[in-house]
Formats: C-alpha cells, structure tokens, sequence
C-alpha cells in the first residue's frame, strides 16, 4: 500500500514548516480507467512533486483535489500532459491559494467519483455548459429556475440567490429531491450548479432524462465561477461563502454570513469538526461558543474530551454512545439549536 507513514501532527509540523507556496486547485474528468493502476502510478507521480491532497480513481474517471508546490507546478502540468486520460485537462485554481489547505497525499480507488446511487449514466445528453457572464444574465429573467446541487451543510454557508437548495446529506440524496423541487417547471429555464461542476455532469444527464427541456449547467461550478468574476469585475450573484473539502471548510466569495451558529444561533459561517474525536460531527460553531464549549458539540462531547486520552480510549472501546446522535440527526446535521 502506498501511504504516508506518518500521523497528523508530524504532517502538520510539515507543512508549517515549508518555505515555499502552494497552489490549490481541483481537476476532474469522466473517462475509463483501469483504477488500480492508474491509482499506483499517480500517486508515484504526485509524490515525487511533494504534491498533497485528495485524488479519487474510479473505473468512470478521476476526481482530484490537491495543492502543488508553486516550484513543481511547470512539471506537474506536463505530468498531465504526458498521461492520455489527464491530457488538456482544465485545472480550477482556488481563490484563496495562500491558505495551507492539505498536509498529505490521499489516492483512493473508488466505486464511482461521484456516489449517484444510480447505474449507468448515458452522458451523450447533458445540460448546455453556461459561464458567469452568461448565468448572471440568465438570473435577471426571474422565471429561471436555479438550483443548488450539492449538499445541505454546503448550500447553508453560501448559495446563488433565490436558489433551490436541496435537504440532503448526499448526491444520491439530492438528485430526486432537485426533480421533486422543479417538478412543475420542467418547461422553465433551469440552472443547476455544484462546487466545480464534476456533480452537476451527471444532474444535467438525469434531469434531462426526467423530461427537462432547457436543462444548464454551471460549468467549472461555483469555484470557476469566482473566479470569472473576479477576472471580469462581475457582481457576484453567489452570496456567502463556497464550501471546500480540505482544512478551510469554505472559500469566502462574498462578506454575507448567511447562516447561524448551531449553538447560539449568532449569525456564523465557520464549520467546524467536533473536537470529540469519536464524534467528529461537521457544525458551525462560533467563536463564543467554541470556547465555552471547547470546539464540542455538546456538553457530553467537552465532558469527554476532558477526560484523559486513556479514559477517552477506554470509552470508544465500550462504545458507549454519546448523546450526539439524540441531538444532532447525523454525523452532518444537527437537528436543533442548542442552548
Ligand atoms: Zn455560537
Ligand atoms: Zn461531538
């Protein structure tokens, strides 16, 4: 197996002590692969150009989401370009690229890049590619109908105006919602957007096949689309901030906080994970609130984390359950407000 050897804090010291800058940046395309080789040979290759991240490899494509040393990054481009399935492939640069957003290399080998819970995928009819400019101005008709297809902890921090924004906890989750929310527009224009655009590939496929006619699709998703506003001095129609896989948890795109904290209900976009290790739940959490509850979700979870690491061990070995599960409805979404 081909893994890092060392643990969190080692990697983490690591990264701190780098002298030189990264660039963070996502790629994905759907192509066939032959996954357990593929997987081998790219994490040799990013290895070797101290590349960190996350890669998945399935039979359906590659799904990457890393940051390259700013010294590596002429090599890692003709990497890509020396592979036929990675060849001219578009690379979305994150906004915020100074920020220290992965500490080591992950490769995995997986069903699917993107869980769908559906079968085969006829991608020969997808949604029609559209870019900022062009969204912007399709927002202006207040018949389009835009919707949100990514996840409920996602679209919470930041989303497009006047979104359709899914309750789900999953893509498999969200896709029939989505239908379900637009089943009586199937005539109207419709928009639909994820991260960077890999989910909403196989979104527009399966709203086209649902009997939508004039199906769009966010191309390079909302990460793409910062950026062009950004490039074209564009005013952004996303409010809050994008929410991102890696250690920052979200790349603000705008300066409205849209969403409250989970505890205290203060308005708050910072996700956090539960400082419980044997939790780990993704809430957002205040600056007050992490304090007096020590970065916890529940006052069982700070109970536990003051106990010594032995007692905390001794505690998830009898698995005896916390009460987080009573309180929050999973690992992903708490269910009420504490107080
Ligand atoms: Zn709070
Ligand atoms: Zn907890």
């Amino acid at each position: 197996m081909l893994a890092n050897k060392y643990d969190k804090t080692t990697l983490k010291a690591r990264l701190d002590k780098e002298d030189f800058k990264r660039t963070t940046l996502s790629f994905y395309r759907y192509t066939q692969l032959e996954p357990e080789t593929f997987r081998d040979v790219l994490y040799k290759s990013f290895d070797a150009l101290q590349i960190f991240g996350r890669v998945y490899v399935a039979q359906e494509g590659i799904n990457a989401q890393i940051s390259v040393p700013n010294h590596h990054f002429e090599q890692f481009k003709e990497l890509l370009q020396s592979v036929a399935a990675l060849k001219n492939m578009p690379l979305k640069i994150a906004v915020a690229d100074d920020c220290k957003s992965f500490y080591k290399l992950i490769v995995r080998v997986k069903h699917k890049i993107v869980a769908d819970g559906l079968g085969e995928i006829d991608f020969s009819d997808v949604g029609n590619h559209i870019n900022a400019a062009e969204l912007n101005k399709a927002l202006d008709n207040p018949e389009t109908v835009i919707i949100d297809m990514r996840n409920h902890y996602e679209s919470e921090i930041g989303h497009f105006e006047g979104a359709l924004c899914p309750d789900a906890d999953t893509f498999r989750e969200a896709l029939p919602q989505a239908i379900a929310m637009a089943a009586d527009k199937k005539d109207k224009k419709i928009i639909l957007y994820c991260t960077g655009g890999i989910r909403c590939e196989k979104a527009g496929a399966y709203f086209k096949q649902h009997g939508f006619t004039d199906v769009n699709q966010l191309h390079g998703g909302i990460i793409a689309y910062a950026a062009q506003i950004k490039e074209q001095g564009l005013t952004s129609k996303f409010i809050g901030k994008n929410f991102v896989f890696d250690d920052r948890l979200g790349e603000r795109i705008t300066e409205d906080v849209i969403s409250k904290c989970h505890q205290c209900g203060q308005p708050c976009d910072t996700h956090t994970n539960c400082k419980n290790d044997d939790c780990h739940l993704l809430f957002i959490q205040c600056n007050n609130c992490k304090q007096k509850y020590d970065g916890c979700c529940t006052p069982v979870c700070q109970s536990i984390l003051a106990l010594p690491l032995s007692e905390q061990i001794k505690l998830r070995k009898g698995k005896i359950k916390t009460d987080t599960h009573a309180v929050y409805k999973s690992r992903l979404r708490p269910r009420l407000v504490l107080k």
